[in-house]
């Protein structure tokens, strides 16, 4: 099953599964079990980051399956992020570092960092301040980048990336950078189709990967701002039919067409199964475009609260 995945191919020669697990939310009860089902399945990315506080059973469960010889290490590629709290040129390699060890791996394939906007370092993950505010600090992401590039000279992570940075940011990235990033991680799904920053980014050496492909379905944080649920589209309904499919499933393999690669999270056995059965059908033009004209622009993940940020990536540019 594994085999038919595909692959995006970065701009330094080095391979990224376009299909992978997400693990946000999933906790760390759960997740080890999770991780380790969808491994034995054939998925072969997993994506985790610092702030999900779920990395060392992500990594437990990527050495048992190593140890049970169900993959080496290099069959499994490893995502994870900096957080907003360790912007600083000089904690970057240490943050990696403290990644590295909670995931008991001696390399990342993929590091990136989490967003452009910088928290005050500290215990907090979100550190807030008096007036109830997070607390950010004004650090340009560009010196956290040549933190980013010592992670890949020190051989901590084979590549680096950015995820949540709008197409201003990256072009500003691309002139300082030394080491170019490969990849972008943004939300992408029937509301957010992000054609225009994928176009963007591929035409600069940039892949995609799609978060919240499936818009995160009953989170109570986007409730109220009263984001349509696409997998009840009666339009998605009719082709999930058409292909003896499910909605969720169709919602992926548009991700997958768009030439991103997509990270659905699930915890739930009978959901990382049905998530990977993508890969024996095939949308048609006509079809996609249908897909691309439910576009609503309403993101998941938005970070209203800081919205003022000089870094805020969800404004004006795409
Ligand atoms: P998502 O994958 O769109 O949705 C996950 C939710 O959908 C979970 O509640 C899951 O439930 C449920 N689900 C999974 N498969 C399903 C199916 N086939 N049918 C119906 N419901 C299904 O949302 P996400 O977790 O926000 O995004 C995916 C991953 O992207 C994250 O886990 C994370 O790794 C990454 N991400 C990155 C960023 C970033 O800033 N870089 C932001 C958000 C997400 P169960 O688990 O209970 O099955």
């Amino acid at each position: 099953m594994s085999s038919k995945v595909p692959f995006l191919e970065f701009s330094n020669g080095n391979k990224m599964p376009a299909f992978g697990l997400g693990t946000y939310l999933s906790k760390p009860n759960e997740v080890e079990e999770a991780v380790k089902y969808a491994i034995d399945l054939g998925y072969r990315s997993i994506d985790t980051a610092y702030v999900y506080q779920n990395e060392n059973e992500v990594g437990k469960a990527i050495q048992v399956k190593i140890q049970d010889g169900t993959i080496k290490r290099e069959d499994i590629f490893v995502t994870t992020k900096l957080w907003n709290t360790f912007h600083k040129e000089e904690q970057v390699v240490s943050a990696c570092k403290e990644s590295l060890r909670k995931l008991g791996l001696d390399y990342v394939d993929l590091y990136l960092i989490h967003s452009p906007m910088a928290f005050k370092e500290g215990p907090e993950l979100v550190p807030v301040n008096e007036a109830g505010k997070v607390s950010t600090v004004d650090i340009d992401y560009l010196e956290t980048w040549k933190g980013m590039e010592e992670c890949s000279r020190q051989g901590l992570a084979r590549n680096i990336g950015v995820s949540n940075f709008n197409s201003e940011q990256i072009t500003r990235l691309l002139a300082a950078a030394t080491i170019k990033p490969v990849n972008n991680q943004v939300e992408l799904n029937i509301n957010i189709n992000q054609k225009r920053l994928t176009e963007f980014c591929n035409s600069r050496g940039i892949t995609i990967t799609g978060y919240t492909p499936l818009g995160r379905p009953g989170n109570p944080e986007s409730g109220d701002r009263d984001i349509p649920n696409f997998l009840e589209n009666p339009k998605i309904i009719e082709l999930a039919k058409k292909y003896g499919k499910t909605s969720a499933q169709i919602a992926l393999r548009f991700v997958i067409q768009l030439g991103a690669a997509v990270i659905p999270k699930s915890v739930t056995r009978s959901r990382i199964k049905e998530n990977f059965e993508i890969f024996d059908f095939e949308l048609t033009e006509n079809e996609m475009k249908i897909l691309e004209a439910l576009e609503t622009g309403k993101r998941v993940v938005l970070v209203e609260k800081l919205k003022d940020n000089k870094y805020y990536p969800f404004g004006i540019s795409f």
